[in-house]
């Protein structure tokens, strides 16, 4: 998978005091991409496109630089305790995203410069639950693989839980750019997970995502350069064949991890979708083959109060009968951490 290069970037005047701001105006100057500056990287003008199909392209194609005003960390339940907000959204453009649900149709790709301040509010929050350990979810409402080389934010955010006794940091990614991440000094306080899915997931929905290949190929980079890795299988989705192929999945898992699976976790989360999720992916992915009938789910209700439709109980089972078997079976030293 190629560097993200964004076709503009949108910065906010006030990152501009900030070294990163500084470093990244030069860097995009160098490089030719047009750099606008703008008053607030929370208030972007309406596009001059006309589809939706159109806005979101150029969303998922436009790097917001920004200072996070808001330091209060969301909650993240069942991965964490709280959201640790590097970055949000991603130059990815999987039909099924999160995001959909709280970003709606332009989710722009933005990185924020303050990320001390930040990891001084992190430490807040553990101050707090000490002596209990608060752990920090990296990846809740982005994927910051994709922007490290911009922001170098999990590299900042490693570094800085490698020092902390009170905290634990984690992250989970579909990108493979991971050679600046495989020398840092972790102290094993960073648990770098992989969202993966059979091909058949990964082709139909994940679009400008890296191949399961390479996915697995960093995997095995990154659990031998010492980090606690995990497994993020999501969203798991039935289709003709869906058995076999996760099936294979997990194989293939086993053979990534040269290291074996001890101190390997897993988390299952079977697909689920809200009303406005759904509704934004038929307007930005009109011949989407997401399954989404109301009449196959159940109601569930978020941490947030979101209505959600997941799958129905029995179908429930049988997805994680299948793939708790199987890595019972194959990677018996594993931990699974939770089935949703
Ligand atoms: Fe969303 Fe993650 Fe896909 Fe990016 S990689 S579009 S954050 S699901």
């Amino acid at each position: 998978m190629e560097l993200f290069v964004p076709r503009k970037v949108l910065m906010e005047e006030a990152a501009l005091q900030y070294p990163l701001g500084m470093e990244l105006e030069a860097r995009f100057a160098r490089e030719q991409i047009e750099v606008e500056i703008i008053a607030s990287h929370n208030r972007i003008k309406p596009s001059k496109l006309k589809t939706d199909q159109q806005k979101y392209q150029e969303a998922k194609e436009t790097l917001v630089i920004g200072v996070r005003k808001g330091l209060e960390f969301q909650s993240c339940k069942p991965s964490a305790h709280y959201q640790l907000p590097l970055a949000t959204s991603c130059p990815g453009m999987c039909e099924y995203c999160y995001l959909q649900t709280t970003l709606g149709k332009r989710p722009f790709v933005r990185i924020y410069v303050n990320q001390e301040e930040i990891l001084n509010q992190a430490k807040n929050y553990m101050e707090k639950r000490k002596p209990e350990i608060t752990i920090f979810e990296g990846a809740a409402t982005s994927d910051p693989l994709a922007v490290e080389p911009y922001s170098r934010g999990l590299a900042k955010a490693i570094e800085f839980f490698s020092q902390e006794e009170l905290g634990l940091f984690r992250f989970v990614t579909k990108f493979t750019t991971v050679e600046s991440l495989l020398k840092l000094k972790h102290n094993g306080r960073t648990r770098f997970r992989y969202s993966l899915n059979t091909n058949t997931i990964i082709k139909g929905f994940e679009h400008h995502t890296p191949s399961l290949r390479q996915r697995l190929d960093a995997l095995t980079k990154v659990q031998q350069s010492g980090y606690p890795v995990g497994i993020v299988v999501a969203p798991i989705i039935m289709y003709p064949g869906w058995e076999e192929e996760y099936t294979g999945l997990i194989h293939s898992i086993k053979q990534s991890l040269p290291l074996g699976a001890s101190n390997v976790t897993f988390e299952l989360i079977s697909h689920r979708y809200t009303t406005k999720a759904k509704n934004n992916i038929q307007a930005l992915f009109p011949n989407t083959k997401l399954p989404m009938a109301e009449a196959d789910r159940q109601v569930k209700y978020g941490q947030f109060g979101y209505m959600k439709y997941v799958y129905q109980k029995e179908a429930m089972d049988l997805m994680k009968q299948l793939l708790t078997k199987e890595i019972k079976e194959n990677l018996p030293e594993s931990k699974i951490e939770y089935f949703i």
